[in-house]
């Protein structure tokens, strides 16, 4: 597991780099550890390493390994697609739920925040790039979702998450840009229910653009714990 250790390093310090050349504090973006498909095992050597944020996609992974290892030590991230059966298992767990990807969902996700008497933070995904295979709401419904959620008492609008489309050379830093943009336009809104905190883009292959685009939450799998199974 030393691997994962110096991969942590390694991808701090690239992170420290990509902040400065967007001229902020490295200390204001967050790395998320996604572990999924790896043990609990690495999660642990991860948290040894310093990491206090996880992310996980599946939500009976995600509550098993929360079994083990709690949440004293670390702040659980749910990011893959979530099947409205499956919110019971996280939601009690997940610090932050990063991929509120339709209104059928928040409804759910509502409810169960209720039956535990918690207010549940979100993250909006956006569906970036328009791509018809994928969930999100759309650049242009994104003000609509919005407004959508203020009915849901018990969840709380964080900011945004995207993956945007496969491609190649600077292009992404487009949808970057992009993502940065509809940020700043929701979160000036100043919101009760959607305090704008976390712009969350940028995985292994492109966080650094994610940064110097305006990330402020990086979600690295591969480059921390090698590659999945
Ligand atoms: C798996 C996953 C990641 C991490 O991807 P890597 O390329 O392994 O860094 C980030 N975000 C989401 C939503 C994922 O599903």
């Amino acid at each position: 597991m030393d691997h994962i250790k110096e991969n942590i390093s390694e991808i701090k310090l690239r992170m420290e780099d990509a902040a400065a050349k967007r001229g902020i504090d490295p200390g204001d973006v967050t790395l998320i550890a996604v572990s999924k498909y790896f043990p609990v095992e690495a999660c642990k050597a991860a948290i040894d390493a310093g990491i206090k944020y996880l992310g996980e996609n599946r939500a009976q992974e995600m509550s098993s390994k929360f079994e083990v290892i709690g949440n004293k030590e670390v702040f659980w991230n749910f990011i893959g697609q979530l099947q409205k059966n499956k919110v019971k298992y996280i939601i009690d767990k997940a610090w932050l739920i990063q991929s509120l990807d339709r209104l059928e969902l928040a409804e759910t996700i509502n409810e169960q925040a209720k039956k535990h008497g918690i207010i549940s933070d979100v993250l909006i995904e956006v569906n970036i790039g328009d791509e018809i295979q994928k969930g999100g709401a759309t650049p242009s419904s994104l003000d609509n979702f919005i407004k959508e959620i203020e009915q849901y008492e018990n969840i709380r609008i964080k900011g945004l998450m995207a993956i945007p489309p496969v491609c190649s050379g600077n292009k992404v830093r487009d949808y970057f840009k992009q993502m940065k943009d509809l940020y700043e336009e929701q979160k000036a809104k100043e919101l009760s229910y959607a305090p704008f905190t976390y712009l969350s883009m940028g995985m292994s292959s492109d966080f650094e653009e994610a940064i110097e685009e305006g990330s402020n939450m990086v979600r690295v799998g591969t480059a921390i714990f090698g590659k999945r199974a």
